[in-house]
């Protein structure tokens, strides 16, 4: 993470104690990233923080090495319940309990309740000796998310039980009313610190998504290629055989499309790439692999045809539009399955993206001419082999053929028939 921040500042320079700065240095943090090094120097000298940074900045270590540190320079007797991180889910809580003891375990730092703040209302209304009262330190982390949860209540009832005097670091992905809300109901005079994340989007590319049944994708795919038909797209898919198959199915239907996968020969990879920039094809179908590192100026539109399982791969797609300051569009198709990653995405660029718009009923008129179109291309590479190599003969030849045919008829104007 650090070699993507510009940053030459070290631990130690920050004022990290030498115990701590060891353990980082055998964690292989060799430099502290942008919001530790915003945040630690302000935290260590006991001023309340607002952080707004998103998950994967290193905001948990932000707010665990100055309270570490202070319990390490306390003296023992007050070592006792010291911090209290409250976090909106029980996975996050988990998380940031292992940051905790990774970087305290050492020293004998102990985490006692992990869970939402639901379950720490809980311990203070039936566990028997169970108190607060001995807090110095109050983390709200992903404070905009706690708040949507509806842990409001649950928050306020936790703040009566700890005392005025204290730290508290607020971390949230977004400022929002409720967040500034709770800003005012428990921080003091607060340093702002505010870290733009490396995942975050351009304000000129128009983010949608659209929820569809598995079954339909490949007809809300033709619907909006043929609505941006003078556009140029990349269509990101999972696989290298879908890669072939979308772009035969779209080229029967008369659009220009081309397949780049990493099953292609370099050759073959270079000539669709020059038919695409040349103009001659103005939509390319590729996976994550065989875009990566292609030389390929903005295009207009990104289309997620699959929604990708690793949320980075997200930005590194749809950063091929949008570039230098012009706009762009990105359109995610979500069916039941991908739910949990496309939530993933949303998560890590740190907003809720608005719904890409079409009648389902008028994208449905082409279901029958997909349908057809999918059918015929299916035949067309079983009938090449699917792309396997038999008796040392190149089988991709006949798809080949049959991609940079030009028997397409057009679609677009005869789709409303
Ligand atoms: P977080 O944003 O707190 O969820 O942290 C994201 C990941 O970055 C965690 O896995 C940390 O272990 C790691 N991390 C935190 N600080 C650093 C650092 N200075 N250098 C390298 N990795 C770090």
């Amino acid at each position: 993470m650090a070699e993507e921040n510009e940053v030459t500042e070290t631990f130690k320079g920050l004022g990290v104690c030498e115990e701590l700065v060891e353990v980082c240095d055998s964690l292989g943090w060799e430099n502290p990233s942008k919001i530790q090094v915003e945040a630690i120097p302000h935290a260590l000298q006991g001023k309340d923080l607002i952080g707004l940074a998103p998950t994967g900045s290193g905001k948990t270590a932000a707010f665990a090495l100055p309270i570490i540190q202070s319990i390490l320079e306390s003296p023992k007797a007050s070592q006792a319940f010291i911090a209290c991180v409250l976090s909106p889910t029980r996975e996050l809580a988990i998380q940031i309990a292992e940051q905790f003891e990774a970087l305290g375990s050492g020293f004998g730092l102990k985490c006692a309740v992990v869970g939402t703040p639901g379950r720490l209302v809980d311990h203070l209304s039936n566990t028997k000796g169970f108190s607060l009262r001995t807090l110095k330190y109050l983390v709200l982390d992903e404070a905009d998310r706690l708040l949507n949860e509806d842990f409001e209540k649950t928050i306020d009832e936790i703040l009566k039980a700890i005392p005025r005097e204290r730290n508290t670091f607020l971390f949230s992905a977004t400022m929002t009313k409720k967040v500034r809300k709770l800003q005012r109901a428990c921080l003091r005079n607060p340093v702002k610190i505010e870290i733009a994340s490396k995942y975050s989007t351009v304000d000129t590319l128009k983010q949608q998504f659209r929820f569809i049944p598995s079954k339909y994708k490949d007809c809300y795919l033709v619907y909006i290629l043929t609505e941006m038909s003078g556009s140029t797209s990349m269509v990101f898919t999972r696989t290298c055989e879908q890669t072939r198959l979308l772009a035969l199915l779209l080229r029967n239907l008369g659009l220009r499309a081309i397949p780049i996968s990493g099953q292609m020969s370099q050759a073959k990879r270079l000539g669709a790439l020059n038919k695409f920039k040349a103009g001659e094809c103005n939509i390319l179908i590729c996976t994550d692999v065989a875009s990566r590192g292609l030389d390929i100026a903005s295009v207009d539109v990104v289309i997620n045809f699959d929604i990708p399982t690793n949320s980075k791969d997200y930005i590194h797609r749809v950063g091929r539009t949008a570039r230098a300051g012009r706009s762009g569009v990105a359109i995610s198709l979500v069916n039941q399955y991908e739910l949990e990653w496309y939530l993933q995405i949303e998560k890590l660029i740190g907003k809720k993206l608005p719904e890409f718009p079409a009648e389902e009923e008028e994208v449905l008129l082409l279901l029958e001419r997909v349908t057809e179109a999918k059918r015929i291309s299916q035949m067309k590479i079983k009938e090449s082999g699917g792309g396997k190599k038999r008796r040392g003969r190149d089988d991709d030849e006949e798809v080949d053929r049959f991609l940079t045919s030009k028997n397409g008829k057009s679609f677009k104007k005869s789709k409303k028939h």
